[in-house]
């Protein structure tokens, strides 16, 4: 027999200074096969056209649509209803810049904590064609592609305790890009370049252990192992 979901939403938009955060109801029949990016949009096609949220790709691939459901950051559109309860609570990623309900700025967020770690491919000083093509053994490529699964979502700062007390911390999303780039073989960086970037208390000093990024990822990325491998290659060359 098919339920009658109860949507509690997050609402406000922080443009307007008389607007008020508050949740909003909305009921919702639910359907076979029905994801909360489907629920969200009948409901914004059929009850409240002014209900903000993000998508994209609709296939767990442009990260837009993390949210926290029931307590839990993950993607609306890799998330069935049949999975959750009839009640269902969504409000929006912490630790973001609010654009109005559901909706974060997470690529402000993004760009900004990419920027500050250079995570970017550092080739040599005039690379050509033959440096950025040049061969790889196929397990270093499997390694770097498994670390560049990443959608910057956010969940994991979402799910993280240290980056909702301390703005600066990169998330387990910036030192897995640490990681990745360090695996490289074409990147030219040194140890003491990327350990400089992350080797404080904004960066894996800064993680407790906590494991709630690795819970969350909707990805399944090694994030707990990255970083446990980022602090221990620090000690063992004396860079801590
Ligand atoms: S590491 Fe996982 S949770 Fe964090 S931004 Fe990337 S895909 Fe999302």
């Amino acid at each position: 027999m098919s339920r009658t979901l109860i949507f509690t939403v997050f609402r406000h938009n922080p443009r307007d200074p008389a607007d008020v955060p508050r949740t909003q109801s909305y009921r919702l029949d639910e359907t076979p096969g029905m994801t909360l990016f489907i629920a969200l949009t009948r409901i914004r096609e059929e009850q409240d056209p002014s209900l903000n949220y993000d998508f994209v790709c609709r296939a767990g691939v442009c990260g837009s649509c993390a949210m926290v459901i029931n307590g839990r950051p993950g993607l609306a559109c890799r998330t069935l209803t049949a999975s959750l309860p009839a009640e269902i609570r969504l409000f929006p990623l912490p630790g973001f810049e609010l654009i109005g309900d559901l909706s974060v700025n997470t690529g402000k967020w993004m760009r900004a904590m990419s920027e500050r770690l250079r995570a970017w491919l550092h080739l040599e000083a005039e690379p050509n064609v033959d440096v950025l093509e040049a061969p790889m053994e196929p397990e270093m490529a499997e390694a770097v592609y498994e670390l560049d699964r990443c959608i910057e979502c956010g969940c994991c700062v979402a799910g993280c305790g240290t980056a909702q007390m301390r703005p600066d911390f990169v998330g387990a999303v910036g030192m897995n890009k640490i990681a990745r780039f360090r695996l490289d073989p074409r990147d030219v960086r040194s140890d003491a370049d990327f350990y400089e970037v992350v080797g404080d208390d904004s960066g894996v000093f800064g993680c407790m252990s906590l494991l709630g990024c690795h819970d969350v990822c909707p990805k399944q990325l090694p994030l707990q192992t990255q970083i446990a491998y980022l602090r221990r290659s620090m000690a063992r060359q004396g860079l801590w």
